[in-house]
């Protein structure tokens, strides 16, 4: 008996599984379902434009998509088109790879206002997210607040203080590109909660905003520690090490002549976001760490910001009755229930590298064989069909190539695509074009 696998969604953490599952059966047959015409989840909609190398990480995951044992079922979402039950009763196991695609928020007064953006939606805009291509940003006003200090946090700053020449190669979209270059802010804030050793990010990321063309960085030297304490040790060590080092360099930074200021501003919790009808100012309450926690002062500065954008972590929102445990999916070491296991972010939260899901994935894909039960379910081909009365428009493998190919064709020059931002669009291309049959 062949074994039969569904994997939900085509981002980093089900690719990984799809590959890691190929290496130990590479009979098995695996359909990878996803929401949206074109593929990869996280790598095309949540990587930063100008991270070139780790968009590349998908050039492994087409070679696993073009295998003819496996089956790209484009435009179809799990809960819209076809149910988990389906899936589960029609495929030996099903694996639950959605990310975590959703904004978590602050809890504060003001955040309901036009110009409070979460992560996802204003990361998903410049990216041409189907859900988010339209959100316009508020970006008229004098300064732009970013609450985080994660690595995100530093893409969006990055992306904002960034010229069109360092832009240039990659495949920000064409209207953020025109609306990042029309904004009128002179100041970016990223506000952490806590201090430069409990900050989310990393080194490579930081040393990225040290000589940007049009940006000087402001850190308050007073807010750095000279040495990073006993309490880290091993590679957490290395990387604090190599932070606060470059925190130090950027510290020292004398630009005043460049137009636009970024400003690390650690022991800074958000508090209020004021405005009438739109964001006006943030205010943010002086901190301390004590503990580990961010404990409040009493000390308020209020900041004048046209627009604040949360880079504070993400949830994930799962297809059927699975049960969430603090935003994940409630798993063990992968396993939900039996036939459903799940990888990536919706498996262990919104942590870790791209390349952290390898590891991660083959380990589930371990469990999943482990429990293999030989059985006689006809995967795909029971869905195949399924998907043709409720007339869903499967976008296959060959077809999405289509589109890639004409998002690469309209590409002006110097970019390497002109991204799709609607799902009609992307179905446009194929207008005309004869359907070849599925490999089911
Ligand atoms: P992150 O590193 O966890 O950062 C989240 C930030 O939000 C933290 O500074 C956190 O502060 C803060 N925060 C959370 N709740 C808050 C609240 N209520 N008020 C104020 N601040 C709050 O996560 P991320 O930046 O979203 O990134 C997610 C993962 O993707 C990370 O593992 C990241 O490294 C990875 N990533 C990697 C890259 C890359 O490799 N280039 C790029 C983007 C993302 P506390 O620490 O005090 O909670």
């Amino acid at each position: 008996m062949t074994a039969q696998f569904a994997i939900v969604g085509s981002g980093p953490g089900g690719m990984y599984a799809a590959d890691a599952l190929l290496k130990q059966l590479p009979d098995c047959r695996i359909d990878v379902y996803e929401r949206f015409p074109a593929p990869f989840g996280l790598i095309r909609y949540g990587v930063a434009p100008d991270h070139f190398k780790t968009r590349n990480t998908a050039r492994q995951f087409i070679r696993t998509l073009e295998l003819d044992n496996v089956t790209y079922f484009g435009n179809v979402e799990v809960g819209r088109d076809v149910t988990l039950d389906e899936l589960e009763r029609h495929y030996d196991a099903v694996i639950i790879a959605v990310g975590a695609y959703n904004d978590r928020t602050l809890g504060i007064p003001g955040e309901e206002l036009p110009g409070v953006y979460g992560a996802c939606a204003f990361v998903g805009w410049y990216n041409g997210h189907p859900d988010h291509r339209h959100l316009d940003p508020l970006l008229d006003g004098e300064g732009v607040a970013v609450i985080g200090i994660g690595n995100v946090a530093l893409d969006v700053c990055r992306v904002l203080a960034k010229t069109p020449a360092e832009m240039s190669g990659s495949d920000l979209c064409a209207h953020a590109a025109e609306a990042i270059q029309a904004g009128a802010y002179k100041n970016l804030y990223m506000f952490g909660r806590r201090g430069p050793l409990e900050a989310g990010f990393t080194p490579k990321e930081l040393g990225e905003i040290k000589d940007l063309e049009r940006c000087q960085v402001i850190v308050d030297q007073a807010q750095l520690p000279g040495d990073v304490p006993d309490d880290f040790d091993g590679r957490v060590r290395g990387i604090k090490e190599k932070n606060l080092q470059i925190l130090h360099e950027l510290a020292l930074q004398n630009k005043p002549d460049l137009p636009i200021k970024m400003n690390v501003r650690f022991y800074s919790a958000p508090k209020e976001i004021i405005g009438t009808d739109r964001v006006e100012a943030i205010r943010v309450e002086r901190t301390k760490v004590e503990d580990g926690f961010a404990v409040g002062t009493g000390e308020i500065e209020e900041i004048p910001v046209g627009a604040v954008v949360t880079a504070i972590g993400y949830r994930t929102e799962v297809p059927g009755d699975l049960a969430l445990d603090r935003g994940r999916v409630a798993n063990q070491g992968g396993r939900v229930r039996p036939g459903i296991y799940v990888v990536g972010w919706a498996k262990r939260g919104p942590s870790g590298t791209i390349p952290t899901n390898g590891p991660d994935s083959r380990d589930v894909a371990e469990a999943v064989i482990a429990d293999l039960q030989p059985s006689d379910k006809p995967g795909g081909k029971g869905i195949w069909p399924l998907l043709g009365e409720r007339n869903s428009r499967i976008v296959t493998w060959d077809e999405w190539e289509r589109i890639a190919e004409q998002e690469i064709a309209r590409a002006p020059a110097g970019r390497p695509r002109e991204r799709f931002t609607s799902v009609d669009e992307m179905l446009s291309v194929l207008d005309n074009v004869p359907r070849k049959a599925s490999n089911q």
